[in-house]
């Protein structure tokens, strides 16, 4: 993958965000405290302004770049999650010089490791892990069967819709919406929803 194509993915990541943020607010405040999207959309909004300032970045410094924005315009869980997650893919991506399946994989997989430190949930707690790990585990499966980038997002897009879709029917033990417990059944986890979205737009920029 290309600086510029993956810049552009960012652009249409961020665009996604802004777009449905009413509606991952909106999730929020059903088991949380309605921020979510509110959150997420002020993020976005910087990484989408900065972008022009990134296009003579390495791969792993654009990760740091973007991080640093989410964490210190995000607020709430999620930007510290997505944070963590981006400057824990940098740190492998800064020994690599190619974003090839295996390198993104390997990427992913540290960030999903971040998430995991920083929030210290596991799956089925009705989180954003819950679409990133069966996710992160489908795009292994294909990379590790020699499959390109673009069918590796493919099946990674699959895994992660049935993942958030999957945080409906489980009760939080994590984050806000744990305070609920059992009524937090019947309803799709705010960060699961994020994630997806982010899959999603990945996937279908990469299909074109
Ligand atoms: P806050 O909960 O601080 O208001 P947001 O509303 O922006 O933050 O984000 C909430 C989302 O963050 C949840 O829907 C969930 O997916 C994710 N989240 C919260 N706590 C954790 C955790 N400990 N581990 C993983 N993800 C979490
Ligand atoms: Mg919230």
């Amino acid at each position: 993958m290309e600086n510029m194509e993956l810049l552009k993915i960012i652009k249409k990541v961020s665009e996604k965000i802004i777009e449905n943020k009413d509606y991952l607010t909106e999730l929020d405040r059903e088991i949380g405290d309605g921020d979510h999207g509110v959150n997420l959309a002020r993020g976005f909004e910087k990484v989408e302004k900065e972008l022009p300032t990134m296009e003579t970045l390495k791969p792993f410094e654009i990760l740091n770049k973007m991080a640093m924005l989410l964490v210190s315009n995000v607020g709430g869980a999620s930007g510290a999650l997505y944070g963590t997650a981006l400057m824990k893919g940098a740190v492998y991506l800064k020994t690599k010089e190619e974003m090839t399946p295996e390198v993104i994989a390997e990427t992913w997989s540290e960030m999903i490791k971040g998430i995991e430190m920083r929030g210290k949930a596991v799956l089925g707690e009705k989180t954003m892990l819950d679409t990133q790990i069966p996710a992160y585990e489908a795009f292994k499966i294909k990379a590790d069967a020699g499959a390109n980038v673009k069918e590796c997002f493919e099946f990674a897009e699959l895994k992660a819709k049935s993942g958030m879709e999957s945080t409906k029917d489980i009760a939080a033990t994590k984050g806000r919406a744990s305070y609920l417990g059992e009524r937090s059944i019947g309803h799709l986890d705010p960060g699961a929803v994020s994630s997806y979205l982010i899959i999603k737009t990945i996937n279908d920029e990469l299909k074109g």
